[in-house]
């Protein structure tokens, strides 16, 4: 089998296993009770909670635990919401969020929010004049995400924290896809929210957790104990906090190896996929995007055919995001990228990581201009 879809999920990493299988078994305590047992959990949370500060330059204090990234990013756009109504009722993001910031948005302008979805250029990247522009005495938040899912584009993110800090707004990024492959600092890139997410990195899924700057102001998503400091109710996720703790370890001291090793990877399947490929086009940035996502559009042939044959081959791969791909709709992203929905809909992308060696490439760009050359023979489209 060959793994492409290190975007939607990636494998745990046996190290970051080894350190969870104590608190699966013997360490079972809760980290709020006393005897020492449960302080050993209480701990290991501790101790998970500095090597996540560690991998985004922030404050081990400004760390909550969550149940993954769809929780910190509902947690800082609701939580925020909810806090300073008192300021104001509007909302800024983009039309190329993830589905957890943009239905939490949706949610909210049911709610009497009122929400502003910028417009992105056809890299994907927002425009700042908009951004600029859209901000009212009204505003108390702008979520945009560090980097997209499906095309990789990376945003001007220290611009958008300038320009939400000029104007005294709150700045949110859904940091998801970056946290673990980027360097990511929040003091030096002044963001004041930030979600991430265990298993997009090596980590274990069902864990995530959102930074908030000191002095925020946000309510709690749920109502219960005084875990996390009164923010997140409920008994902590031991083993899934300890893996996030070694999964951060981990790619802080092995991100740029990995950079290198992996970008050398992605480039030589779009260089071979370009040039193998008739009427293909590239999404996303071409050089100001994530160094392990290739995604492309194939003219003339659905998406869905060519993953069915891929799958066939015993190739993984996506052709946008994991959550969307049952649907119909061609991928929101290209289409709020300018793509035309014809050709949005023979959108494939491949995200590499840890586990892909040269030989992929070889058999990726050997088996797909075949299943191409396939599925247009009975295109209607294509001649
Ligand atoms: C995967 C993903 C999420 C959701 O994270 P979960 O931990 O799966 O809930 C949110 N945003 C982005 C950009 C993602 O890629």
């Amino acid at each position: 089998m060959i793994y492409l879809d290190y975007n939607a999920t990636t494998p745990l990493d046996e190290r970051v296993l080894s350190e969870m299988l104590p608190f699966l078994k013997e360490e079972y305590g809760n980290p709020s009770s006393i005897y020492s047992l449960a302080q050993r959990a209480r701990n290991a949370v501790e101790k998970a909670r500095e090597q996540l500060a560690k991998l985004i330059n922030a404050d081990p204090k400004e760390i909550i635990f969550t149940s993954g990234g769809t929780e910190a990013d509902n947690f800082a756009i609701k939580g925020i919401a909810y806090a300073n109504e008192d300021k104001g009722n509007q909302i800024i993001t983009s039309q190329i969020e993830h589905h957890a910031v943009l239905n939490t948005c949706k949610f909210l302008e049911r709610r009497g929010f009122e929400v502003t979805y910028l417009p992105v250029d056809k890299y994907g990247v927002v425009d700042l004049e908009a951004l600029e522009k859209s901000i009212t005495e009204r505003t108390i938040l702008i979520s945009i995400m560090f980097a997209n899912n499906e095309v990789g584009t990376i945003q001007p993110i220290e611009e958008i924290a300038r320009i939400a800090k000029k104007h005294g707004v709150y700045f949110h990024t859904d940091a998801v896809q970056a946290a673990g492959k980027l360097p990511i600092d929040v003091e030096e890139l002044g963001i004041d929210l930030l979600s991430l997410s265990a298993h997009k990195f090596y980590g274990p899924k069902g864990v995530g957790a959102l930074f908030v700057r000191k002095g925020v102001k946000i309510a709690p998503l749920l109502q219960g104990g005084e875990q996390e400091r009164g923010r997140r109710a409920g008994t902590e996720n031991v083993p899934g906090i300890v893996g996030l703790g070694k999964a951060a370890e981990i790619a802080k001291e092995e991100m740029e190896e990995e950079e290198k090793r992996v970008r050398k990877l992605r480039d030589e399947l779009e260089r071979r996929l370009l040039s193998k490929i008739p009427e293909v086009v590239l999404n996303g940035h071409p050089q100001n995007r994530l160094y392990n996502t290739l995604s492309i559009c194939v003219k003339y042939v659905e998406g869905e055919s060519m993953l069915i044959n891929l799958d066939r081959e015993g190739i993984c791969a996506s052709s946008g995001s994991a959550c969307t791909s049952s649907s119909l709709e061609p991928s929101h992203v290209l289409l709020a990228m300018g793509i035309p929905p014809e050709i949005a809909h023979g959108s494939l992308r491949f995200s590499f990581g840890k586990f892909n060696r040269e030989e992929d490439v070889e058999k990726v760009s050997d088996v797909l201009p075949r299943i191409v050359e396939e599925l247009r023979k009975i295109s209607p489209f294509w001649e």
